[in-house]
């Protein structure tokens, strides 16, 4: 198993996650091979099930590659897959769904001690799209304040046990917040290494922007050992997601900042979750490219649409945005903020989303047009 340094002096890292389903071995072998061709320094893999456990059996074998497990919801699958991988990922907002009764200090702790019988690394992955509840609902939309609370406390749960080899990531599909998340916790906490990256970034080449956005601003301070840049790609061009990080590094170590016109942010902004192990259609990415492309009529206007690639996060991932559609095997589930208008195929969606973007654009220039569509929720 190779072994690979982070934080300190070390190089920053550039990683990517698998877009393939685990268990599917061929697939994702083949994944595992675009990325480390590309030259990521570390992939990770999600594991939700006893299957994808399987299958990490073979891929460990099959590859020399460092790798790192997502542990989704599955936490209790970590001592199965400690022995296999150099580091577990867990994100703190997945830890309440299984064993709800084991308090949390203690299902860290136990995390912690699979990570060092194995000698493996920690993530503590925190995600705005995925806060634990009581972060939810103490900070209500401050996504900085929960982002930075809930890393320090899961630093200090992991601290409880005397482990130490750990890092933390605090993300969020907004590059400026990434920024000030990474800024406050980089000042309490300068002895942690960051993983960077601004999670949902979306279709190339916004996605490729706003994360450069975020980089930029960070490790031209110090802050960041490792990073992977999310984008909405087909699993065969994730090597796109190693060549930008790498670029940007460069671009960074050379002086070479690229500035974004005032009111960058301004229009119609389009996120996309990079996609993983969890998608069942794959025809999600073309949905996501076709919505970009079709909606250009909009460009001008302050709307949010979020496109998730499955339906275990896709439907509190897109809580927050003006218009979301989160992807199931067959069918789409668009959503007008929390409330859900209804499911289609992927071929049907798409003029579904148009009468409800269109009938945002009327209602902001005549504020009393009636809203369409039936809400299933
Ligand atoms: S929304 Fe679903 S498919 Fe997309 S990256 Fe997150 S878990 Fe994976």
């Amino acid at each position: 198993m190779s072994r690979l340094t982070i934080g300190g002096d070390a190089p920053i890292a550039v990683q990517s996650m698998a877009a393939t389903p685990t268990a599917n071995l061929e697939q994702t072998l083949e994944q595992v091979a675009i990325l480390k061709s590309a030259g990521a320094d570390l992939i990770r893999l999600a594991v939700d099930s006893r299957a994808d456990l399987a299958a990490l059996h073979h891929i460990r074998d099959a590859t020399d590659a460092t790798l790192c497990v997502d542990l989704q919801e599955s936490y209790r699958l970590a001592a199965d897959l400690a022995p296999l991988v150099d580091k577990l990922r867990y994100n703190p907002g997945h830890l309440h769904h299984h064993d709800p009764a084991r308090p949390v200090p203690d299902k860290v702790a136990w995390l912690a001690e699979q990570a060092a019988n194995h000698n493996c690394a920690l993530r503590i992955g925190v995600n705005a799209g995925s806060f634990p509840p009581e972060y939810a609902s103490r900070f209500a939309d401050d996504h900085v304040a929960a982002s930075v609370q809930c890393a320090m406390d899961h630093c200090e749960l992991v601290e409880r046990s005397g482990f130490t080899n750990f890092v933390v990531s605090l993300k969020d599909s907004d590059p400026r917040l990434v920024i000030k998340a990474n800024e406050r916790f980089a000042a309490l906490r300068p002895d942690v290494p960051l993983h960077l990256g601004v999670t949902e970034a979306g279709l190339p080449p916004d996605g490729v922007i706003k994360t450069r956005i975020a980089f930029e601003q960070l490790m031209a301070q110090g802050i960041g050992d490792t990073l992977r840049v999310s984008l909405t790609v087909p699993f065969e061009q994730k090597g796109l997601e190693i060549e930008v990080g790498r670029q940007i590094i460069a671009d960074i170590a050379a002086g070479r900042f690229r500035s974004v016109p005032k009111g960058f942010f301004d229009g119609l902004n389009i996120i996309a979750c990079p996609s993983c192990s969890r998608v069942e259609n794959n025809s999600f990415v073309s949905l996501a490219e076709e919505i970009k492309r079709t909606t250009t009529y909009a460009a001008d206007e302050n709307i949010t649409i979020a496109v998730m690639g499955c339906r275990v996060n896709g439907p509190g991932e897109t809580d927050s945005a003006d218009l979301g559609l989160w992807c199931g095997p067959r069918l789409v589930t668009l959503k007008r903020g929390p409330r859900t208008i209804g499911a289609w195929p992927f071929d049907e969606v798409l003029p579904q989303l148009h009468t409800q973007l269109r009938e945002i654009l009327a209602q902001r220039t005549c504020p009393s047009a009636e809203q369409s569509g039936e809400s299933v929720s």
